[in-house]
């Protein structure tokens, strides 16, 4: 079982939540007899975050991974607040960046090569040039589900890698950064099912997968619910 809830986001699915530039989810996964709780990503300001997750139900002492896609500050800004209220996360980043005193207490994890974080939960492990960062991929009873930062390697670079080395992706969700045209054709040839594009995809790519891919397009944004 998979349950995603967008907790910050700069497009908004819900009223009551504040929108702001950034993305995080909260994720519930259920695989052989574990539950596990993650944040992907904290948004760029810890206030919102803490706030809009409060609103959306979702208890931050009960986080016990931290996965951040990379060291962008909208990525990060919120990590501080989080590990305040919850020190004993596990925090799994593909490179090391500047850590406020409080966080050089909690358990900080380099990830490079993809990792099974938890059961049913994997990294892909660090992608990209200049900019590592890595992607979630959980294996759910419908297919692969890949939750994306702001994919600064290519959204569909890092569906490629998704595809060769866990099979077909049934769901993808998060920031696609601004693709070019044509991604809603790439996306069919990998055989993506479905699509929640957010954050930073930009309004032309959404606007091209939400014509593609019709029912299928989910929208996306702080509020948003999924469950599979
Ligand atoms: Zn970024
Ligand atoms: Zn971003």
């Amino acid at each position: 079982m998979l349950s995603i809830t967008v907790v910050y986001d700069n497009h908004k699915c819900a009223s009551g939540l504040t929108p702001r530039w950034g993305f995080s989810c909260f994720l519930v996964v259920k695989a052989h007899g574990d539950a596990r709780r993650l944040l992907f990503d904290t948004g760029g300001d810890g206030a919102t975050l803490l706030e809009n997750m409060q609103k959306l139900g979702v208890d931050v002492k009960s986080v016990d991974a931290v996965v951040i896609s990379h060291a962008h500050g909208d990525h990060t800004g919120g990590l501080h607040a989080v590990l305040e209220k919850n020190p004993f996360a596990t925090v799994y980043s593909p490179s090391k960046f500047r850590l406020r005193a409080v966080e050089k207490e909690v358990k900080f994890i380099i990830v490079e090569e993809r990792t099974e974080l938890f059961n049913a939960v994997y990294s892909t492990g660090a992608l990209g040039g200049f900019i590592k960062e890595q992607a979630l991929v959980i294996q759910t009873e419908k297919g692969n589900v890949v939750i994306t930062g702001c994919a600064h390697p290519g959204i569909v670079k890092i569906l490629k890698v998704v595809k060769k080395g866990f099979g077909d992706v049934y769901l993808v969700l998060g920031g696609f950064h601004m693709p070019k045209s044509g991604v809603s054709e790439e996306f069919k040839q990998l055989g993506v099912v479905k699509v929640a594009p957010c954050h930073c995809t930009g309004i032309a790519a959404s606007k091209e997968l939400e014509t593609a891919f019709g029912s299928n397009f989910l929208k996306c944004g702080v509020g948003a619910r999924i469950q599979m």
